[in-house]
C-alpha cells in the first residue's frame, strides 16, 4: 500500500511532474540542497534537542543553543548547498538561524508550559486504509486531555490566520493525535513562525476532521488516476531540483554547459534571438501604425474628408454610431440578458464562451459529473502556443 504524507499530497499540486520525478521515478539529483532547507533543518534540530534535553532534565542555556546550532551548522555545510539569492551568503542565512532560537528561546523559556510527550515522531494514521504519515516537531499535554502539535516554520512568509484554519498539514496530524490518543479532548495546533518570532493557532472539530478525510482521500484519488503529469510553473520552480529534467529548464541547463561561442551556434538560443528581435520591430511597429491611425482619424476631421489619398493607395476614415451593453461584470447584466430573451433574440443572439469553457475544463473547475455531461461535444486536439518572456 501506498503511503502518503502532507508534503508527497502539496508536491503533486504544486506540480505533477515533480511528484513525478521524486516520488515515483525516485531522480537523484546532482543539485544540492537548498540553504532554506538546511537552516531549517539546522533550526528543527536544535529545538529537538532543547527538548529532549529537558527530558532528561538537562536545561540548556542559550549559550549552549548557539553553540549546538553553530556546531551543527559547521559539521553539516558542503559546498553543494544552494543559494538563490545572489544578495544573500551562508553567514547572512547562519545568523537568521541564530536569532530564530535566540527568539524562541527567549519566548519560550523556562519551557514548563506543557509536557512533551513526542518529538519529530514518526507515525502514521489510516485513512481508507491508506497510511498518511504524521510527523509532528513537538507534540505535547497542555492538561490530561489536550493536546497541542508545535510546528516550526523558518520561512520568511506569514501566513494569514484564514489560511492557518484551512492548514492540511496540521489538520491531517490532529486527525493522527486524536486516532493514537481518544482521551483527546481537544487538539490544539500551534505554528511558530520563527522568523517573526510569532506563535498562531488554530484548531479543528470533529466535523472538520471528517470533511479532511474526504478531502485527502479526493487528493489520493486524483494523484493515482493521474496518467501525464504535466509540468506546472510557479514561484516554487525556484527551489526545484529537478530544473535540469523539466522540460521548462532543461533548454537553459544544456546551454549553460556551452561555451560562449557554441551558446551562440545552438538552434535554440539563435531562433529565440531571432524571434525575439522580430517580435521587438512587430510591436514598434503595431505602436506606429496606431499613432498613424489616430493622427489620420484627425486629418479626415480636421479637412472634414471621409477618404485620404496617397501616392498609390488610400485609406477612408468612416465613423459609425458606437452601441455599448452591460458588461460582464454591470449589475443589470442579468436583467439585460432577461430583456433579449423576452424579446425573442436569445437563441439568434446568444453564443456560449467556448475560450472561458475550455479554460475552466483545463482548470478542472468543472466537476467531473457535470463536465461527463459535456464530454461527447469535446472535440481533443493540441493547440501550441508560443511566448516570449524575460529569463
Ligand atoms: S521546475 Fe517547476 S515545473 Fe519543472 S518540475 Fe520543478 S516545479 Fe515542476
Amino acid at each position: 500500500m501506498t503511503t502518503y504524507s502532507h508534503s508527497k499530497l502539496s508536491t503533486f499540486e504544486q506540480c505533477p511532474l515533480k511528484y513525478k520525478f521524486g516520488y515515483i521515478d525516485k531522480v537523484e539529483t546532482e543539485i544540492g540542497e537548498s540553504v532554506e532547507a538546511f537552516l531549517g533543518k539546522r533550526v528543527h534540530e536544535s529545538l529537538e534537542k532543547l527538548y529532549k534535553d529537558l527530558k532528561f532534565q538537562k536545561m540548556n542555556s542559550l549559550k549552549d543553543m548557539l553553540a549546538f546550532y553553530n556546531e551543527e551548522w559547521t559539521k553539516n555545510w558542503n559546498d553543494g548547498i544552494v543559494i538563490v539569492r545572489d544578495e544573500y551568503d551562508p553567514e547572512n542565512y547562519r545568523k537568521m538561524g541564530e536569532k530564530f532560537i535566540t527568539d524562541y528561546y527567549n519566548r519560550c523559556t523556562p519551557f514548563n508550559h506543557t509536557r512533551t510527550i513526542g518529538l519529530e515522531t514518526q507515525n502514521f494514521v489510516d485513512i481508507n486504509g491508506y497510511k498518511i504519515h504524521v510527523r509532528i516537531d513537538r507534540l505535547a499535554l497542555a492538561s490530561d486531555e489536550v493536546y497541542e502539535i508545535h510546528d516550526y516554520k523558518t520561512s520568511n512568509t506569514l501566513p494569514t490566520q484564514s489560511k492557518l484554519d484551512q492548514d492540511r498539514q496540521l489538520a491531517v496530524y490532529a486527525y493522527g493525535v486524536k486516532t493514537m490518543y481518544p482521551d483527546a479532548k481537544k487538539v490544539k495546533l500551534i505554528w511558530h513562525f520563527l522568523a517573526f518570532d510569532k506563535e498562531m493557532s488554530s484548531e479543528r472539530t470533529d466535523e472538520q476532521l471528517e470533511k479532511l478525510k474526504g478531502d485527502v482521500l479526493e487528493s489520493i484519488k486524483e494523484i493515482e488516476q493521474c496518467k501525464e503529469y504535466p509540468a506546472r510553473e510557479s514561484t516554487f520552480c525556484e527551489w526545484c531540483e529537478f530544473q535540469p529534467l523539466c522540460p521548462l529548464f532543461r533548454h537553459k541547463f544544456e546551454v549553460e554547459e556551452k561555451k560562449a561561442k557554441e551558446f551562440l551556434k545552438d538552434d535554440g538560443v539563435k531562433l529565440v534571438n531571432l524571434y525575439a528581435s522580430l517580435y521587438h520591430d512587430v510591436k514598434l511597429k503595431e505602436e506606429k501604425l496606431e499613432e498613424v491611425r489616430e493622427e489620420l482619424v484627425a486629418y479626415a476631421k480636421q479637412h472634414d474628408i471621409e477618404v485620404v489619398f496617397g501616392s498609390d493607395m488610400k485609406v477612408s476614415v468612416k465613423s459609425y454610431p458606437k452601441l455599448s451593453f452591460p458588461k460582464k461584470e454591470d449589475k443589470e447584466r442579468k436583467a439585460f440578458f432577461d430583456a433579449v430573451r423576452k424579446i425573442g433574440l436569445w437563441d439568434k443572439l446568444a453564443v456560449v464562451d467556448v475560450y472561458e469553457l475550455a479554460k475552466m475544463i483545463n482548470n478542472k473547475e468543472i466537476p467531473k459529473e457535470l463536465l461527463a455531461i459535456l464530454e461527447k461535444y469535446v472535440e481533443k486536439g493540441e493547440t501550441v502556443r508560443v511566448s516570449l518572456r524575460g529569463k
